[in-house]
């Protein structure tokens, strides 16, 4: 089939499907009269979903449906489970035996490890054409005098660094922007709940795994599967995808997510993960989108080191905190969020037409 750039491609900048800002239409006709006429959406974090058609996961039956953080409460509460992973352990048994959904997890963890490694051990500059300067490798060294060159020295040696805050801090913000070099370099990150944001979870996992003595596989597990469950609620009723509603749906998703995590391994009641949740979006409503130059470098990069930051706060705030008595909760901050997400302009979601794209000169090259 001849395929011919320009006339067979055509991107019209000035429109969009009604549905989700990041639409495509795709038409072809055979030499046999038949013919098929696609609209799909790219709605974040790597999914890709076709109008008309349904998401072959709705399929599956869980036992305990959750559309909302209020049904994760309802579900503890009459179930009787303790920790808001065993609800979720139990949902997805709907779709796969436990110990296959615990290899999984753990292959993720595995997957974010090594990203943090590679990203920690390259230098240099990032593609593109803005000359950003790979700083991961640089403040692991400061950190350890030297980038360990394997996996388990590199945890190795962090577990034996000093615990004062500066230290600590430092390197939350060396993972986040060791895996966000990574993205910005076609590395191969783990996408949660997008690649922009891909630095967050990481970074709250390194705290939880080097910095705490909550670090065996069983803490990794739970906290990825509470993660992935908040992901879920924030994308059933918002939007996980920056092109719908600006950074507070990537970055901002992502610290809500990495709190929640974090409380559950912490100890939290499923009251305070939620809790932890509502406490990261809360201080991330409103966040815009404007990557200088189209790329997912500035202010991308270092706004994960900043998410982690936040969901760690959110985190500890929520576990040391009576939820019984909070004024806001996560379905609250959902609404607000999407609310905002309609109110932001365009030029604020992934269009760099607005914010930073425009404040700063990008150098010719
Ligand atoms: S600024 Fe935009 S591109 Fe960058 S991380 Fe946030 S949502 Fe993603």
């Amino acid at each position: 089939m001849p395929f011919r750039r320009g006339e067979h491609l055509q991107f019209h900048r000035d429109r969009t499907l009604p549905g989700h800002a990041n639409g495509m239409r795709m038409a072809a006709r055979f030499g046999d009269g038949t013919a098929v006429d696609w609209e799909c959406f790219s709605v974040g974090g790597g999914f890709v979903a076709f109008a008309g058609q349904a998401d072959p996961f709705d399929a599956v039956r869980v036992p305990y449906p959750i559309d909302a953080g209020a049904d994760i409460l309802a579900h503890v509460r009459r179930r009787g489970f303790a920790r808001v992973s065993d609800l979720v352990f139990a949902n997805e048994q709907a779709y796969r035996p436990r110990a296959q959904t615990v290899a999984k997890a753990e292959h993720l963890w595995a997957e974010i490890i090594a990203a943090v490694h590679r990203g920690v051990s390259r230098t240099g500059t990032l593609p593109g054409g803005l000359n950003v300067t790979r700083r991961a490798s640089g403040l692991c060294v400061r950190l350890l005098g030297e980038v360990p060159a394997t996996r388990a020295g590199l945890i190795d040696a962090v577990r034996g660094m000093p615990r004062d805050f500066r230290t600590v801090n430092q390197w939350i913000s060396c993972a986040a922007l060791a895996v966000n070099e990574e993205n910005a370099s076609f590395g191969r990150i783990v996408t949660a709940p997008t690649n922009g944001a891909s630095g967050v979870i990481p970074a709250v996992l390194m705290y939880l795994h080097t910095c705490t003595d909550h670090y065996d596989n069983d803490d990794i597990v739970r906290f990825l599967l509470v993660a992935g469950e908040i992901a879920s609620v924030f994308k059933k009723n918002a939007t996980i995808s920056a092109a719908a509603g600006g950074c507070q749906a990537e970055v901002g998703v992502s610290s809500a997510m990495a709190a929640a995590g974090l409380a559950e391994v912490l100890g939290g009641s499923p009251e305070q993960v939620l809790m932890a949740a509502e406490i990261a979006m809360e201080h991330n409503l409103g966040l815009t989108c404007d990557p200088i130059g189209g790329l997912v470098q500035i202010p991308c990069i270092e706004r994960n080191a900043m998410g982690a930051i936040k969901a760690i706060s959110a985190a500890h705030l929520a576990v040391e905190s009576d939820a019984a008595k909070a004024r806001v909760n996560l379905d609250q901050v959902i609404r607000s969020m999407w609310q905002t997400a309609q109110d932001m302009k365009s030029e604020y979601k992934e269009t760099s037409e607005a914010g930073l794209a425009v404040a700063v000169n990008i150098p010719e090259c």
